[in-house]
């Protein structure tokens, strides 16, 4: 479903992602780890264009993806979901419009055909309680479980994730990895960027590992943990198990 092909991006001098080649595929639930600056930000931002490509390609769906702007690229951004780790929700709306906003705004829905559909989603999430909460009214892992119903609100094929858990106290991490875990059994394909070493173990079909913007290592979860292959790898696992 998505396909990097020699990817690279440079931010001025400083090149972050290095040929990146990756092909992961429908329904696959992929783990992306690796040291802080290594690139597994930049590396996700590239597939819904938060982040331009310096060179090479990435295909969603097989089809090139450089240089949409306008439609194509709202159109592309329908596909994929995006949750990032400061939940990004909008303070002046409650939990249902925080979800049922681009459904009106981009999509042209009725507004109470798209509060309908959130309020399922925020049942989804266990939150159908929340609906008229402001984002200050909820905890840190209520609020993602709110931002990851938006992700889905467009119905998207893919979901991309850069270190959901990582803002929230840790008492909040598991009912937001639960919602993720439901999620991975849905046969949405997720690319998840993460510190959260269980999600990789237990849920990710695939690790991939990056550091200095190139991937390092790729395995299925049992291999990658137990017997890494690459020196960086296994003293990265050395510093977070
Ligand atoms: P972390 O685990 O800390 O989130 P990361 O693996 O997500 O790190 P990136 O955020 O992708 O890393 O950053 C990779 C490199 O690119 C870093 O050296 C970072 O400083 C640099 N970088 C990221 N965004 C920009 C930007 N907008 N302008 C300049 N440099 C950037
Ligand atoms: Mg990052």
């Amino acid at each position: 479903a998505v396909e990097f092909r020699q990817v690279s991006k440079s931010f001025g001098p400083h090149q972050v992602i290095r040929n990146v080649d990756l092909r992961v595929t429908a329904g696959e639930v992929v783990a992306v780890c690796g040291p802080s600056g290594s690139g597994k930000s930049t590396l996700i931002r590239m597939i819904n264009h938060l982040e331009t490509l310096t060179s090479g390609e990435i295909l969603v769906h097989t089809q090139p993806t450089s240089g949409l702007s306008g439609k194509a690229l709202r159109e592309l951004r329908t596909h994929i979901g995006f949750v990032f780790q400061q939940f990004n929700l909008y303070a002046h709306l409650d939990a249902l419009d925080n979800v049922s906003l681009a459904l009106v705004k981009v999509h042209g829905w009725k507004p109470v055909q798209a509060r309908q559909k959130a309020s399922e989603l925020l049942e989804r999430v266990g939150l159908a309680d929340r609906a008229h909460h402001f984002p200050s009214q909820l905890s840190g892992g209520q609020q993602q479980r709110v931002a990851i119903a938006r992700a889905l609100v467009t119905d998207p094929k893919i979901i991309l994730f850069d270190e959901p858990t990582s803002a929230l106290d840790p008492e909040m991490i598991g009912e937001v990895l639960q919602v993720m875990q439901a999620l991975a059994h849905s046969g949405i394909t997720m690319i998840v960027v993460t510190h959260e070493m269980s999600f990789a173990r237990e849920i990710a079909d695939r690790v991939v590992f990056m550091d200095g913007g190139e991937i390092l290592e790729q395995a299925d979860p049992e291999s990658f943990f137990t017997r890494p292959v690459h020196p960086r790898a296994q003293r990265f696992l050395q510093k977070v198990l």
